[in-house]
């Protein structure tokens, strides 16, 4: 590439910027509370219901359930939660290696560890953001032996039982080539779905593909429940164990206090489910919102060379959670040249993860060849995507 035309990409990326969001500055992502919050909140103050108890949590988990498809929901007190039992559900034990994206966010690979489990890093591809399943059975093949019904790689000799696709940024990952390599290596299939509320593939919700899937309602997602997540599953009895894990295993009893097993305080408290249940009565229009978003950006940056803007992958619907400029030049240089400037002008644009493995804490686990995924991350920049930034008229 010319120097001469990448040095004005920061300049014109920040133009471009400026002409869909306005001069004002603009976060990467802000809640938005215009519908039922303040009552649904009044009414816990009100009724003192602001705890582990009260009837938001189930009308909340039932609101999941209608919206997304799931047979069963069960709220926890965060995204990291939802996954930590859901890989307990799934059978993970201690000295398992569970096949996760390397770029993706940390609780991902912190859920993994919770059972000493290793995470094994593999690579993304870049039409969906998410695990590159063709790549991934080639690797599979090369580096895992079947023994019986389990897939043991052949270096570490430990058992691989599991693989955590992640739908980055919102755009669903390629679930039919990941769920025929699950079934060919006898994984189980789990769904980090954190980003992906309201995404489709095939016209079913992501998270409702593999054995149990987990949403994140953290502050920056597309809904907020403050803190929150849930678990989401098809199987019945996975669901009753997941809520017997995450409510402390207490028996059912009018006054009694007792405990069947070792358990975990996960319990979504009723204040943050009524946020929940008001936030999600807005979920499709802040959708919407976003997918006319990416069309008012698309249009400045589809004349802009050297970049491109990332569209939802064949098939799937995406809730374009975060918009992502990707940066034709992999060299990190220019996304820095670009961070920079956006963020001088007032725009929180933001990269991607630091690749996982890179970090000290995950040096030892074993990963495929990363070479898409640090591309990917050398060329990801994500853009102001606040559902109001789709409401906002210049010229
Ligand atoms: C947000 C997020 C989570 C969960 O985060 P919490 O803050 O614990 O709710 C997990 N995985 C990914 C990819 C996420 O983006």
């Amino acid at each position: 590439m010319n120097t001469a035309a990448s040095n004005l990409l920061p300049k014109k990326v920040t133009e471009a910027i400026k002409s869909v969001v306005g001069v004002n500055p603009a976060d990467l992502h802000e809640p938005e509370f215009v519908g039922n919050e303040w009552n649904y909140l009044k009414d816990c103050l009100d009724t003192g219901y602001v705890s582990s108890v009260g009837q938001y949590v189930d009308r909340f988990e039932r609101n999941l359930e209608s919206f997304t498809g799931a047979k069963h929901a069960i709220a926890v007190v965060n995204g990291t939660s939802a996954l930590h039992i859901a890989l307990i559900l799934a059978g993970i034990e201690s000295g398992d290696e569970v096949l996760i994206p390397a770029l993706t966010f940390v609780a991902t690979a912190n859920a993994v560890t919770y059972l000493g489990a290793t995470p094994h890093f593999v690579d993304s591809e870049r039409q969906t953001l998410g695990i590159d399943a063709q790549k991934l059975k080639n690797y599979l093949q090369s580096i895992s032996k079947m023994q019986g019904n389990t897939s043991i790689n052949r270096k570490t000799g430990r058992r691989i039982r599991a693989i955590v696709p992640m739908h980055t940024f919102g755009h669903p990952s390629d679930l039919t080539g990941l769920i025929e390599v699950a079934n060919e290596f006898n994984l189980v299939l789990v769904e980090d779905a954190a980003e992906s509320l309201g995404s489709r593939f095939n016209g079913s919700h992501t998270g409702t593909f593999g054995k149990l899937g987990i949403l994140s309602f953290n502050g920056n997602k597309i809904i907020t429940t403050g803190g929150g997540g849930a678990i989401l599953t098809s199987d019945t009895e996975l669901a009753m164990r997941a809520k017997q894990l995450t409510t402390t295993s207490k028996i059912p009893h009018k006054w009694e206090f007792r405990h069947s097993e070792i358990a975990y305080n996960y319990r979504l408290p009723n204040i943050n489910a009524a946020l929940g249940c008001a936030q999600i009565e807005n979920v499709e229009f802040k959708i919407a919102a976003k997918r006319e978003l990416y069309i008012k950006y698309y249009e400045v940056f589809s004349k802009i060379e050297g970049v491109h803007l990332m569209r939802e992958p064949n098939g799937s619907l995406s809730n374009y959670w975060l918009q992502t400029l990707l940066i034709d030049d992999p060299s990190l240089k220019l996304r820095d040249e670009i961070l920079e400037e956006t963020n001088n002008a007032g725009y929180r644009t933001r990269p991607a993860w630091n690749l996982l493995s890179d970090l000290d804490q995950f040096g030892g686990s074993p990963k495929s060849d990363l070479t898409e995924s640090h591309q990917l991350m050398n060329r990801i920049i994500n853009l102001p995507s606040s559902p109001k930034l789709a409401r906002i008229v210049t010229d």
